[in-house]
């Protein structure tokens, strides 16, 4: 007990070389915030019978709490899930131009709402605009937040109070509570569910369409595949229909693409301009899916509607700021030159990388992964593996990939769990997988330029 009289002042440890410096870079009242939160803890371990940290120590210890206070939450890691776009890891990386139009827009101010030839005033929208109609051959087209922001307004727009067609099939659920029946429910509409799971038939939809009908709307089954005895309305005849009954026919298409991507030897994905041209008068898609930049939510379409949605106050509350805006730019200008797009759009790059390339990686850290195991119970090695396209993309579809795997001698799988941490303590955490008793760094997302970084972290695996 007596040493709690000989325990340091809050002043007496400032005035420390080592504490000075934190101040210097970090302020006083920030660093004596720590202090008196380690002397707090020092206090109470000394009442219980612990001996009394030296200057140094507590020094050294507030140090340490300053750093972990001012790392950032939002860090960087490797993306070695085996899932390109991956929604808790943020999607999308965007590429360098993209990035530096978000940092162009920062810097300045820019002509956000601003009309430059006029000296009047602007509208957001503007920034893209003419882009997205050149790119999708939609009339008009307008940003919000995400696609869910987007499904919610248009619905909220064009069937408040209204009903709204769609095959049971398509009630889908995304990751993270984007549910169909939900949004519809809190926009104001009514669900209609017409057809069966596996199947819908146009007289269906026929049947359905009545003077309160709102929408006759198709959703993209994105995240799921039924398989086998199945029927779907093409858009085209829903269309028809729609525009026969004098309602508006929908579109939402979760990831949209705006180019083929079987070009590339990947599975064709609907593009927003196949739903235009089929006939939808809107449709809704997000920018940080296979598009490849930023978190948004597009909808294009015929201009009345587009007109319609911009004057709900809601889409006020669903705009993007400027760093969306440019981030879009940047990336929509991208697709105007699809023949360069998967060197120079990051998302599609990762995505077309080819096996054989990830492969030469893969033998190349193999001696670095198992020097980073030798201390551990398990076997280090390469695999083929498949990699996932992600955020609701492609389901059923895989890439042939290459992954370091780490398997357990005998049965000890809690270490993989051990490992799993592990990788995500480094300095920059590492992400993998745990399946089929391995833990698998799919190599796929490991962009060449990164490599040595990454080898020189596994160095550091404890
Ligand atoms: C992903 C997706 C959404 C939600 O889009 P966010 O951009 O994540 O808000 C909505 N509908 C479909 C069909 C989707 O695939």
């Amino acid at each position: 007990m007596n040493e709690l009289k000989n325990l340091p002042s809050v002043d007496r440890l400032l005035s420390e070389a080592a504490l000075q410096s934190l101040v210097a870079e970090h302020g006083r009242t920030f660093v004596t915030d720590a202090v008196r939160a380690e002397l707090t803890l020092v206090r109470e371990a000394v009442k219980g019978g612990a001996a009394l940290p030296s200057d140094d120590a507590i020094a050294a210890a507030v140090a340490q709490r300053v750093a972990a206070h001012m790392r950032p939450r939002l860090q960087p890691v490797f993306n070695l899930t085996g899932t390109v776009l991956h929604t808790n890891l943020g999607r999308a990386v965007l590429p360098e131009s993209v990035v530096e139009a978000i940092a162009r827009a920062a810097r300045a101010p820019c002509a956000l709402e601003y009309d430059l030839e006029s000296g009047g005033r602007g509208d957001r929208d503007d920034v893209v605009e003419d882009l997205l109609r050149e790119l999708t051959g939609a009339e008009a087209a307008t940003v919000v937040n995400n696609n869910a922001a987007a499904v919610f307004l248009l619905l909220n727009t064009l069937a408040q109070k209204k009903e709204v067609v769609v095959s049971r099939g398509e009630l889908v659920e995304i990751g993270g509570a984007f549910r169909v029946p939900d949004i519809m429910r809190r926009a104001g509409s009514r669900l209609v569910e017409v057809g069966t799971t596996n199947r819908s038939h146009l007289r269906d939809f026929d049947e359905a369409v009545n003077a309160k009908t709102g929408l006759v709307m198709k959703v993209h089954t994105s995240n799921y595949a039924v398989q086998g005895f199945t029927a779907a309305v093409p858009e085209g005849e829903l269309a028809a229909l729609a525009h026969a009954r004098g309602v508006p026919f929908v579109v939402d298409l979760g990831s949209g693409t705006l180019v083929d991507l079987a070009q590339w030897g990947l599975p064709h994905e609907p593009t927003p301009r196949e739903s235009i041209d089929a006939g939808a008068d809107l449709v809704t898609f997000s920018g940080d899916k296979l598009l490849g930049g930023p978190q948004a939510g597009l909808l294009v379409g015929r201009r009345e509607l587009i007109a319609k949605i911009k004057k709900n106050p809601l889409k006020r509350a669903l705009r993007v700021g400027k760093l969306t805006l440019a981030a879009l730019e940047a990336t929509l200008t991208l697709y105007r030159d699809p023949e360069r797009l998967p060197q120079r759009l990051e998302a599609l790059r990762l995505l077309t990388r080819p096996e054989g390339e990830i492969h030469a990686q893969a033998e190349r850290l193999l001696p670095v992964w198992q020097s980073a195991l030798a201390q551990w119970p398990l076997d280090a090695s390469i695999e083929a593996t498949l990699s996932q396209i992600g955020s609701g993309s492609l389901p059923v579809d895989r890439l042939p990939s290459v992954a370091l795997v780490a398997r357990p001698r005998g049965k000890r799988a809690g270490v993989l769990h051990k490992l799993e941490a592990a990788l995500r303590r480094l300095p920059m955490p590492v992400i993998g997988h745990i399946a089929a008793d391995a833990l698998r760094l799919d190599l796929r997302c490991l962009r060449p330029e990164d490599e040595a970084a990454f080898a020189d972290r596994l160095g550091g695996l404890k």
